[in-house]
């Protein structure tokens, strides 16, 4: 045959079914060079093992798949950040790495547990970056709500055009890109039929199934949503429940009850779309568009149906997902006490206390430790005060009386250091 092979670089592995326990001993050797025998080997770009079940290949690829969705937890903030497309751009080049060679092993992933979880735990944290959603949104959610179907069935799905393909070009068709996009669409109705086969199989007692009752009847529109609408991150909330509700609030052990701040009613998503009185001018604005029924499946049927039903929709979310978190953002700092600051008042005393540092630290402003230079003002015949500069520590401060600036009768402007305070009489 012609066919020259190093000995040193070759590798062997037996190939076996393991109905009958591990493979014998065996030897190899080539031109006299021994060859070690593997449990596994790669080739073409998969790791094949002895028993075809590509559970090494997987398990590989998974910590490869895990720093590209890390990346993309960088790359995809919850608020801002790149549009619905790219976030699926991103979301289908992680499914393009973990694709490779579907068709090899699509059936062994079907199949094998190990395998379909392996893929899942990657797959949540894109689709949660997809949908802008909370990291504690499980697996069917969110890949629901991105539109993202399991891998395994996607995998299976490349390998029915594969296998297509690979029959009519057998037969003698000549294929076009009309024959592939044909083949590709038909592909795609079944794996929305086999993954809503699947949505139903999910127990009503694991997490997501109301996403799943809501978003499973008309699951193949809302993969197929127009491209101007988008998933808002509050939109995300309401349908995921993992959000500003007492419901997952107390959950996750951020509140000690359930209770709707506004109602009696325990406090969920649902409540809040449907049924919280505090909310009915925005509820009267949404129903007027989308009409009165606001079940979570009406509510999806009408956003997939229209895009001003999805504006509206997304609309109120933002709305009153806004208003609810403001108030508890406001009862939280109440309770911490009078003087605790918002995270926007914490970061501009971070910026002016860092704007003044670096203007205390510049040597141009610097002085003298202990010099007592003549005060920028006098009053009333009284010996002026010491102005302390730079990191000296503070020997005097500098008293001021300035009625007419500071208001009122005998107040006293005192500066400390770069700041001024006003001490009544
Ligand atoms: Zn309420």
């Amino acid at each position: 045959m012609g066919l020259r092979v190093a000995p040193q670089k070759t590798e062997a592995i037996f190939f076996h079914d393991g109905r009958r326990g591990k493979p014998p001993v065996a030897h190899v050797r080539v031109d006299d060079t021994p060859v070690q025998l593997g449990t596994s080997m790669k080739y073409l770009g998969l790791r094949l093992d002895g028993r075809w079940s590509y559970r090494d290949h997987v398990d590989r690829l998974v910590p490869k798949l895990d720093g590209m969705a890390a990346a993309l937890t960088r790359l995809l903030p919850n608020l801002g950040g790149p549009g619905d497309r790219v976030r699926k751009l991103y979301a289908n080049t992680v499914n393009s790495v973990a694709l490779y060679g579907a068709p090899a092993w699509a059936d062994e992933a079907v199949a094998t547990r190990h395998i379909r979880d392996a893929f899942r735990r990657v797959q949540r944290r894109v689709a949660i970056r997809v949908v802008r959603g909370y990291r504690t949104v499980s697996h069917i959610a969110a890949s629901v709500l991105a539109g993202l179907p399991p891998m395994e069935l996607v995998a299976r799905a490349h390998k029915r055009m594969y296998e297509q393909i690979k029959e009519l070009r057998g037969l003698g068709v000549l294929v076009t890109k009309g024959t592939q996009g044909a083949v590709r669409l038909q592909a795609r109705r079944q794996l929305a039929e086999e993954w809503r086969e699947y949505l139903t199989s999910i127990p009503p007692t694991a997490s997501g199934t109301r996403v799943v009752g809501a978003v499973g009847p008309v699951l193949e529109e809302w993969m197929d949503r127009p491209r101007g609408i988008k998933m808002s991150f509050h939109l995300t909330r309401v349908l995921s429940g993992h959000g500003c509700f007492g419901e997952y609030l107390c959950k996750i052990g951020k509140e000690s009850t359930k209770h709707c701040h506004h109602c009696e009613e325990e406090d969920t998503a649902q409540h809040t779309l449907e049924h919280c009185p505090a909310w009915a001018d925005e509820r009267r604005v949404l129903t007027n568009t989308i009409g009165e029924d606001l079940s979570l499946p009406t509510v999806v049927r009408q956003m997939v149906g229209s895009e001003d039903n999805w504006k509206a929709v997304s609309s109120f979310c933002s709305n009153i997902m806004r208003q609810e978190e403001a108030e508890r953002e406001r009862e939280r700092r109440g309770r911490r006490g009078r003087h605790a600051l918002t995270p926007e008042s914490r970061r501009e005393r971070r910026s002016y206390l860092g704007a003044l540092a670096r203007k205390r630290s510049s040597p141009r402003r610097k002085t003298k430790v202990g010099s007592n230079p003549a005060p920028r003002r006098k009053t009333e015949g009284k010996p002026g005060p010491t102005i302390v500069k730079g990191d000296a520590p503070l020997e005097t401060p500098d008293i001021l009386r300035d009625r007419g600036r500071m208001g009122g009768e005998g107040y006293r402007r005192v500066k400390i250091g770069g700041s001024r305070r006003r001490i009544p009489p």
